[in-house]
This record gives C-alpha cells, sequence and structure tokens, in this order.
C-alpha cells in the first residue's frame, strides 16, 4: 500500500514512510492509494473472530510489507487487549463504549498501535526519536502511556492550560521518564500550530527525528476503524445509523474508510459540541476554521479539524455522495448537559460529556427516521470529567487506575503560546 499527500505536492510514501514521517512535506495528510475490500464473508464471521484477528485483517492491506506478519499480529494483539462491550441502553440505541483501555478513552487504541509500530520501525533506525503531540484532553494521556518507557523515544506533550479535566491533567502530567509534558497558555489549536512548527522545523530536523502522534499520523488514524468492527460484531439486525463524538474528524473519518470497504452502516454521524465547522460546511459546502470555543466536551474543542481534507477525500471531493453518507450536527452544551441526566434519570447510564453529544444526535436522528436503529461511540469514561460529578452529582464506580492517579504528583513546564520557547526545551532535552 502507498500513501499520497491530500496537496498532491510531495510523493508518495510507503506506510512505514507515512508513519515515520508523520506529515507529508506539502503539509498535506497521508491518505492510501486504494480503499481494501473486506468481502462479505469477513463481515458475516466477525461473530466467530476473535478481536485481534479482526484487527489484523482489517489493517494489514494498509501496513504491507512495511511490518512483517508475525510482528504486526502481536501488535493488534497488544493493542486490542481490553474489551469493547456494545451496551444497549433502549430499545433504539446502543452505546459501544471504547473507554475500557489504560487512559480511559479511545485513542488508546491509535496510541497504542501508533507507538509499537514507531518502536518497530525505529529499532531499524539508531536516531533518537521525538515523537510531538498537541492535545485537547485525551490524546496526550494514551500517547504518553502508549510510548512510556519505550527506547530511543522521547516524548513531548502540548496541552492549554487550564482547559483540560483533573485526571486528564494528571494523566499527562505523571509519568516522567521519557516523557516531557508543556503546559501552553493558550488554546488547543495553539498548541497544534506549536507541533506543527517544530515538525517544520529544518534545524531541528537535523539534529534529531522528529515526528507527530497526531490523528494525522495514519498509524494513529488507520486502527481506529477497528471497533467499528467489533461494533458489528455484537449487533444484531438491519445496519445501524453510527453517531460518532467529533472534534478532529480522524475518528468518523475512520468510520468512514472501514464503511467504504464494506462495514454496513445506514448512516454516519458527525456529533459535534459548539464547534460547528464540520455542520456549517455541510450545510453550506464552505469550510470556515473559526478559533475553537471551550465547552463540557473539551476533548472536542477544535476550530480547525485536521482530518477534514481526509473525509473530503474519501468522497473524492463529492460534495453530493458526502451528505448522502454523513450528517453534521452540533449540540450545545446546554442539551449535552439536559441528555446527561435525562439518560441517568431514565436508564441509570452515566454518559460523558462527549457520549452525551453524540447520544442526542441520534436520538434527535432516530426521532426524525423512524425504524432506524443506532449505536453512538462513548469515547470517554464518565470519570475524566469533572462537569459528570458537577452535573449528576455522581461519577459512578470510580476506576481502580484513577484512585492511584489521583495519589501523584503533577509535572509540567509551562510556556507561551510561541515557537522558540517550545524550541528551548527541546533543545536542551535532545
Ligand atoms: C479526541 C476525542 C474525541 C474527538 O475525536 P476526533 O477524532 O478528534 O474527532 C471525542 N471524544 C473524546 C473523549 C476524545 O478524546
Amino acid at each position: 500500500m502507498h500513501y499520497f499527500s491530500t496537496n498532491r505536492k510531495s510523493p508518495s510514501a510507503s506506510f512505514e514512510d507515512a508513519v515515520l514521517k508523520g506529515q507529508p512535506d506539502d503539509a498535506g495528510l497521508y491518505f492510501p492509494e486504494t480503499i481494501p475490500t473486506l468481502g462479505a464473508n469477513f463481515i458475516s464471521g466477525l461473530a466467530q473472530s476473535s478481536n485481534e484477528q479482526i484487527a489484523f485483517d482489517v489493517i494489514k492491506p494498509f501496513v504491507g510489507e512495511s511490518i512483517p506478519e508475525d510482528v504486526l499480529f502481536d501488535i493488534c494483539r497488544e493493542t486490542v487487549y481490553f474489551n469493547f462491550p456494545l451496551v444497549r441502553i433502549s430499545e433504539l440505541i446502543s452505546s459501544l463504549e471504547l473507554f475500557h483501555g489504560p487512559t480511559l478513552a479511545f485513542k488508546d487504541v491509535g496510541a497504542r498501535f501508533m507507538s509499537r509500530c514507531l518502536q518497530h520501525l525505529s529499532l531499524k533506525r539508531s536516531e533518537k526519536t521525538i515523537v510531538i503531540v498537541a492535545t485537547s484532553g485525551d490524546t496526550g494521556g494514551a500517547v504518553a502511556n502508549g510510548f512510556h518507557n519505550v527506547e530511543g523515544v522521547e516524548v513531548v506533550i502540548l496541552y492549554p492550560k487550564g482547559r483540560v479535566s483533573k485526571v486528564q491533567e494528571l494523566q499527562l502530567t505523571t509519568l516522567g521518564g521519557n516523557v516531557i509534558t508543556l503546559e501552553v497558555r493558550g488554546s488547543f489549536d495553539d498548541c497544534q500550530t506549536l507541533a506543527k512548527q517544530a515538525l517544520a522545523d529544518v534545524g531541528l530536523r537535523r539534529k534529531v527525528f522528529v515526528t507527530s502522534a497526531n490523528s494525522i499520523n495514519v498509524a494513529r488514524w488507520l486502527p481506529q476503524q477497528f471497533y467499528y468492527f467489533y461494533a458489528l460484531k455484537q449487533w444484531e439486525g438491519p445496519p445501524p445509523v453510527v453517531s460518532v463524538p467529533s472534534g478532529n474528524l480522524g475518528n468518523i473519518c475512520a468510520g468512514l474508510l472501514a464503511n467504504a470497504s464494506g462495514l454496513p452502516a445506514t448512516k454516519f454521524i458527525a456529533a459535534c459540541n459548539e464547534n460547528d465547522v464540520m455542520p456549517r460546511f455541510m450545510t453550506s459546502g464552505e469550510l470556515l476554521a473559526r478559533p475553537a470555543v471551550a465547552t463540557l466536551s473539551n476533548a472536542m474543542d477544535v476550530g480547525s479539524p485536521s482530518n477534514f481534507v481526509r473525509v473530503l477525500e474519501l468522497f473524492d471531493n463529492q460534495f453530493p455522495t458526502l451528505t448522502e453518507r454523513l450528517e453534521a450536527v452540533s449540540i450545545s452544551d446546554e442539551s449535552t448537559a439536559e441528555t446527561m441526566l435525562e439518560v441517568y434519570n431514565d436508564f441509570g447510564y452515566i454518559l460523558d460529556p462527549h457520549g452525551a453529544v453524540g447520544y442526542r444526535a441520534l436520538a434527535d436522528h432516530l426521532e426524525r427516521n423512524p425504524g432506524r436503529k443506532g449505536i453512538f461511540l462513548e469515547t470517554a469514561h464518565p470519570v475524566k470529567f469533572d462537569s459528570v460529578m458537577e452535573i449528576l452529582g455522581t461519577q459512578g464506580e470510580i476506576p481502580v487506575s484513577v484512585k492511584e492517579l489521583l495519589t501523584r504528583e503533577k509535572r509540567s513546564i509551562e510556556i507561551e503560546p510561541e515557537y522558540e520557547q517550545l524550541k528551548e526545551v527541546l533543545l536542551t532535552r535532545i
């Protein structure tokens, strides 16, 4: 498999090169040259297959010759070692719980897969690797955890000061070792800009190998397809509507890719919070990036969704076919909180704010389209968000890993959103 750049000015790359480079030089995103087809047998056999086998079968065509099959199988096994239950909430709605991994959010899947690919690929190289990642909340913890103590790799995390939850912050700042955490006095978009500047810094790249661990890296983006198949494995009946709480659109774009490969689904919903760039695009056909506003679902506070170009690419830039497959809606904070209360009172189910956005968008869709049923992705554990306690007065049972985390001490370096400050830290740490 080869990957071309969505800007079409850089040469195409193998999986290995795309993973190591992160982003093509022309600042586009890598996109697979062909979309594999998973036959009807694969889909009808899901219920009999193990999760690691499904992961392996889905990812194998994308990896090609870059990683030997036995190594790739091990990587898949280590990536999806936890559960992905589909929990029925009501007659029409089920929750795909993606929070049973080590940092309690779906990003564990991409982060674990990528860290293990990078470890394998960098074994062949002698250069030191710096993985740089901007996080709006969950990415950083998942990446830090995935790379912690991986030899030859330093991880640099950038997060917006005061805009992540207490549990998220502790996940970001307490690992130590090869993980350096920078607390940026700015927004997530500022963090993302800083990461991009480091990746584009030729002087820095001469000294050390720099790569990104954001969802733009194909090794983070592509494995997110796995759990859509796990959902179908547990699903009975006509193809579901699938609602995905969305920010940078990496997760939903992976779902759409799986759908293009043969995953049955009636429709996808990009469930956004008040950062409504995508819903506006779907009605106007125009993408207008805007500064992110802070909401309850902070991991989706994105004003300029980086995977947008991949969504377009998937539909060959055909707006009419895109609108047929995909719906995008914006859910207010008020409605998010109301939904959390409603679902807790009616069904005793505790939603986190991101899942609540997904639930609301799905419930509204099903009301407009009688006869359909659907799945929303519950992308993180409620305990990660302080607002759940404020809204519901409970966060459910506190996982053991979180109790342990609460006893640890935060360690971070505070910087202004200026590249010079990031560079200084990078240079002193190399
Ligand atoms: C990152 C994240 C999202 C948004 O995913 P994208 O791939 O950026 O669209 C949604 N929910 C949670 C909990 C997240 O951490």
